[in-house]
């Protein structure tokens, strides 16, 4: 695997509302790839002092990764969900002692649905690199471009989150230190270079974590992927704490996101895990 960094068009700073008043022709499809069990306390953070009395209780949500298609750059996969061998085996052939339990059914691993609708992928985006986002590596294309957020490779664990990226060819890094801030959103990247979809720094759940953002003809998506597992989290206003880097920054960069989305109203959230 070869690291490099991603080149950027560091174009002039814009609003958001400039952005927006130009919709690109992407379109969303979203895959459920499996599922996983989290307990709501540590879905929602139970130490914010306004979390209140949250039950322990088990919920078992979806594992998602989505499908860009623009007319004219072609597909493009954001996370990667699971591959074919969690049908068999909840831990995906991982061993060790901290290994997460997915559930897969049949014909929902991601390259069965990709390969059903015929689609051949340009690049994949990862939001982060832990295994419900990134197992389906091992039955994707090696050599087409993967990214990832600068710092998620420094601080990732492959024993414990798997080793999926080991047969990628090129891992780019996206640096956003280098970019603009785009108000009430922190650093954001236009990925594709014509303002459909944007990466937006997010860190938190992980070191180096990717929300996205899309700018289609049918609307505005935001994706929050792990920096809001469920609607709860936006609801309560509290971050999870489970599976997180930094607590803290995790609750700021969801502070972020809720400005953001108090001010564009007319932006469509979808959730990491609902
Ligand atoms: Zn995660």
């Amino acid at each position: 695997m070869k690291i490099k960094q991603f080149k950027l068009k560091k174009g002039s700073p814009k609003s958001w509302r400039e952005i927006f008043q130009n919709p690109r022709p992407v379109t969303l499809k979203s895959f459920k790839t499996g599922s996983v069990n989290i307990n709501k306390r540590g879905t929602i953070n139970i130490k914010h002092p306004h979390a209140g009395y949250i039950r322990d209780e088990v919920l078992n949500v979806p594992i998602k990764a989505y499908l860009i298609h623009h007319d004219e750059f072609g597909d493009f996969l954001l996370d990667a969900g699971l591959d074919i061998s969690y049908v068999d085996d909840t831990r995906g052939g991982i061993t060790g002692d901290f290994i997460d339990e997915f559930f897969l059914e049949k014909n929902e691993n991601i390259k069965f649905q990709l390969d059903s609708s015929k689609i051949k992928l340009k690049a994949v985006f990862l939001s982060h690199l832990h295994s419900d986002h990134i197992a389906g590596i091992r039955e994707l294309p090696k050599t087409i471009p993967y990214h990832v957020g600068r710092g998620e490779l420094e601080d990732y664990q492959p024993e414990i989150n798997g080793n999926f990226l080991n047969a990628v060819e090129t891992v780019y890094e996206v640096n956003f230190s280098k970019l603009d801030k785009m108000p009430p959103l922190g650093r954001c990247a236009d990925l594709l270079g014509d303002g459909s979809l944007w990466g937006v720094s997010t860190p938190g759940h992980s070191k180096g974590h990717i929300s996205y953002l899309i700018n289609g003809l049918e609307g505005l998506i935001f994706l929050t992927m792990d920096a809001c597992f469920i609607r709860d989290n936006l609801k309560l206003k509290i971050a999870p704490s489970d599976y997180t880097w930094d607590i803290k920054m995790a609750q700021k960069t969801l502070d972020m996101i809720i400005e953001f989305l108090e001010d564009y109203p007319e932006v469509r959230v979808v959730y990491g895990h609902e």
